[in-house]
């Protein structure tokens, strides 16, 4: 069945073929004739610290509700990913933030979907967590609740971010094949 059944311009049905001078199926209107392309979708966000403590906010929306993560979101039309990162930041934390560097570019091709994650410092610790989290809390790296993060690219952004501040010179992380084994749920073992 194609992801949508009707089209978003006409209402008329939608129906999966292969337009001329295309090479792949695609949702076509079987009234209007538009082509309805889909791509796959731009998540960003930060690993962000302050001092020796790093950011995380704990989800109060599905899917990992109760479960911590780093501010992340999608990119929105006519937004750069670095506005798109500080945005989620500060609607999710109220954190004020300043890029610092590119961390890591995660690609999830089973999710159609590309992770660009920002290593940014906190120019104040005052937090104000939005809606979307129940609470966010700068964390020690020793505190940090590694059997209760959200997703898998967290751990990894996390770790990631601590070699890169020690490290300047190192690149970010492009290593996604890594996402697709479970993380470790002790750090010592990343
Ligand atoms: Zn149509």
């Amino acid at each position: 069945m194609p992801a949508i059944q009707f089209c978003p311009a006409c209402g008329g049905p939608i129906q999966e073929l292969i337009p001329v001078g295309d090479n792949r199926k695609r949702p076509v209107c079987s009234a209007c004739a538009r082509v309805h392309y889909q791509n796959p979708n731009v998540v960003v966000g930060c690993v962000a610290y302050y001092q020796e403590g790093y950011l995380l906010c704990r989800r109060a929306i599905e899917p990992r509700s109760g479960f911590w993560t780093i501010p992340a979101g999608y990119l929105e039309l006519n937004e750069s990913t670095e506005e798109g990162a500080l945005r989620e930041a500060h609607e999710e934390s109220g954190a004020h933030l300043e890029i610092r560097s590119l961390l890591a570019v995660y690609n999830l091709p089973h999710l159609s979907q590309v992770q660009l994650l920002y290593l940014a410092e906190m120019t104040t610790p005052a937090l104000m967590p939005g809606e979307e989290s129940l609470e966010a809390e700068i964390f020690a790296w020793q505190d940090i609740p590694w059997s209760e993060l959200a997703f898998p690219t967290v751990f990894w952004a996390l770790h990631h971010a601590r070699l890169m501040r020690t490290n300047k010179t190192l690149s970010p992380d492009l290593a996604s094949e890594k996402l697709l084994r479970p993380a470790p749920t002790n750090p010592l073992e990343a």
